[in-house]
């Protein structure tokens, strides 16, 4: 098998969005020799579709005073309903205003504070002449202060622009329009990744001193996500796949409250944080109603809870897609939409023909994050394998518990990739791992068989068709594992997977193609994807209380006695199913408590199954 090119690296990244060209710029300044990977050319990550902006406690704005790393410390704890990491929390914390000052320093143009007169909900805003000039901030769910840095409504496209010019000054070596298909490992250590060209065809391997996961979030098994198409979670699945590195908290799924309806595009946050509404069918602003406190700007699950609970009590707007609710900007103004919102004002034109000054956006919860990923330590390193490392959207670091706050996951990005680039720096240039090349042989043949295997089979009668199979796990998911659960439906879900699983051994290709061809990638992608669904399926069914995004109508209160836990879900070889474990959450500075989004009263149903997320089509 000596036909296949062989690459040899210090550091392989990847991922080519934030948290990887962050994590390969701390490395790369470090001396060592790094290459990052990606599906596509970096710049069009999903982290240039971030809209709203990251979370960084600077106290430069009127409404943001006072703010301080201890009360975002708080803001992400009470946000993750006790859930997540509270070491990596408060580093977390107190690195963010740092990380956000160095991307203003690399070139990121933060939108300041200036004098301009500004009316929040009823009050006006005065800012302090001395702040004039320095990085502003707006309001975000979940938080005390306002402290969400932003760059109009684009602030990942900036982000990720500025970022990708620092990588391209450094010289770092980028490979794009390539899929890792495989890790390299001897189920201790792993060697870097058999990958495959997508433009070709052929099969490399990329041989590494330390490998690095940082391929994003896993939307699309729900197929209505606010992700951009090739967020298929497939660096969780290569981890999965060693069988020896876990997958924390895969049941952590966040739905955002404002996909628009029909296309799933995400409406940021922050129309909501400039002091937008959600209205109902009536033209009733049904937020105060449940939770007065925090009206529209609880925290997510809570939000997209709402909806749902109000929708199912007969409130939604009736639409060919399934009923809806409003969300209203028009009082924010002509001005502050086309500026600060421009993005959004851009999508409701380009997709639903509205223009936002004028017009009522439909809106409808719509899968959006993954808290879940690969488990590391607060280094990043990858439980149960050496030399592997993870981090970003693709991680279980875990920042966010069971649920984001929005505007902490592109700061996670850049602050992960500050931290857990330079413990990669450091530890690759400690160690040198004894490359065991017969192995990276074996796999690069294993991959190749694999994919012969499917070619010899194609246009074949019989058989399974790739994109039915989809489609089925997509439903599976948005229908009985959605933002409502309950034993029946997760029961059905994990026995109808487990049966999809088996049926994508016998996938019949339609066509012979080698190289660009998306239904042979999809195809090699998919059996590691019904994987994931089943691991979130499983730890679904498994945790019986609620917390944060998962929650159980059947277990409707958060269960500290006995669920004050991580999941951790392995698939050993050969099995049809996740194994889960668990392991204790740490608890270091804030004991459980009340998140205070007065959602202690219940979301209880009035009509049957009808969950958000689910595709209409
Ligand atoms: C529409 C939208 C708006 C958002 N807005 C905000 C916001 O305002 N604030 C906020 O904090 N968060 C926001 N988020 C979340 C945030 O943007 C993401 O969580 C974050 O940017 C993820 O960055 P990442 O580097 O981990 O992954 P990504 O940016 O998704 O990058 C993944 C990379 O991995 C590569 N890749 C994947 N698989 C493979 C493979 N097998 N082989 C090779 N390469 C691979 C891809 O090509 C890509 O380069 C938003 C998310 C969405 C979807």
């Amino acid at each position: 098998m000596r036909d296949h090119e062989v690459l040899v690296t210090d550091v392989l990244v990847i991922g080519a969005g934030l948290a990887g060209e962050r994590a390969a710029i701390e490395a790369a300044l470090a001396g060592l020799n790094v290459t990052i990977l990606s599906l596509v050319p970096p710049r069009r990550s999903h982290s240039s579709a971030a809209q709203g902006g990251m979370q960084a406690s600077l106290g430069n704005t009127a409404m943001g005073k006072g703010d301080s790393p201890d009360i975002h410390f708080v803001d992400t704890v009470k946000g993750s309903d006790w859930g997540c990491d509270q070491d990596v929390a408060r580093l977390f914390v107190e690195t963010a205003p740092v990380a956000v000052r160095e991307m203003a320093h690399w070139g990121v143009p933060w939108t300041r504070v200036t004098l301009e007169k500004r009316v929040y909900d009823g009050k006006v805003i005065e800012e302090d002449p001395a702040k004039v000039g320095l990085i502003a901030a707006r309001n975000f769910g979940g938080t005390a202060k306002w402290r969400t840095c932003y760059t109009a409504d684009g602030t990942g496209h900036t982000l990720l622009y500025t970022m990708d010019s620092v990588v391209l000054k450094l010289g770092v070596t980028v490979h794009d329009r390539v899929e890792a298909i495989r890790l390299i490992h001897d189920g201790e250590q792993c060697f870097g990744a058999v990958v495959r060209c997508l433009r070709t065809g052929a099969l490399r391997a990329y041989v590494a001193r330390t490998t690095v996961i940082a391929s994003g979030g896993y939307g699309r098994l729900y197929g209505a996500s606010t992700n951009a198409v090739i967020n298929e979670g497939s660096g969780m699945a290569l981890a999965l796949d060693t069988g020896v590195v876990p997958l924390g908290n895969m049941e952590a799924v966040q739905f955002h409250p404002t996909g628009i309806v029909p296309s799933w595009i995400l409406i940021t946050e922050g129309a909501r944080g400039d002091g937008g509404y959600l209205l109902d069918k009536n033209l009733h602003r049904f937020m105060p109603d449940y939770e007065p406190v925090k009206k529209e700007l609880a925290s997510r699950d809570v939000v997209s809870r709402r909806i749902m609970q109000h929708i199912r009590a007969g409130y939604g707007v009736d639409s060919p897609y399934g009923p809806h609710v409003w969300l209203d900007i028009r009082h924010l103004g002509e001005r502050h939409i086309r500026t600060n919102l421009r993005e959004i004002a851009a999508i409701c034109q380009n997709f639903n023909g509205i223009d936002p000054v004028h017009d009522l956006i439909p809106v409808r919860p719509t899968q959006h994050y993954s808290m879940g990923g690969v488990r590391t330590n607060i280094h990043g390193q990858a439980y149960g394998m050496y030399n592997l490392f993870a981090l970003g959207e693709a991680a279980c670091w875990d920042l966010h518990g069971f649920n984001r706050l929005g505007g902490n996951s592109l700061a996670e990005t850049v602050v992960a990739g500050k931290i857990v680039g330079a413990a990669i720096a450091r530890q690759t240039k400690e160690t040198s791992p004894d490359v065991r090349w017969p192995l990276v042989y074996e796999h690069l043949a294993e991959e190749s068989a694999r994919i012969e295997r499917l070619r010899a089979r194609a246009v074949r009668p019989g058989g399974e068709n790739v994109y039915a199979l989809r489609h089925e796990m997509e439903q599976i998911l948005s229908e009985n594992v959605g933002i409502f659960r309950t034993e029946g439906p997760l029961v059905e879900a994990c026995d109808k997977l487990r049966e999809l699983h088996r049926r994508a051994q016998d996938i019949r290709l339609r066509g012979e193609g080698r190289g660009a061809d998306p239904e042979l990638g999809a195809a090699l992608r998919l059996p590691g994807m019904i994987r994931l669904a089943l691991c979130i399926a499983k730890g679904a069914l498994e945790r019986k209380e609620s917390r944060g995004s998962h929650y159980r109508e059947d277990y409707p209160k958060r269960d500290d006695v006995n669920w004050l836990k991580r999941t951790l879900a392995y698939w050993p070889a050969g099995a049809d199913e996740p194994e889960l474990r668990y392991e204790p959450v740490k608890i270091t500075e804030l004991p459980p408590g009340d998140r205070g989004y007065g959602e202690s009263s219940s979301f209880a149903a009035t009509a049957g199954r009808q969950d958000a997320g689910a595709n209409p089509s």
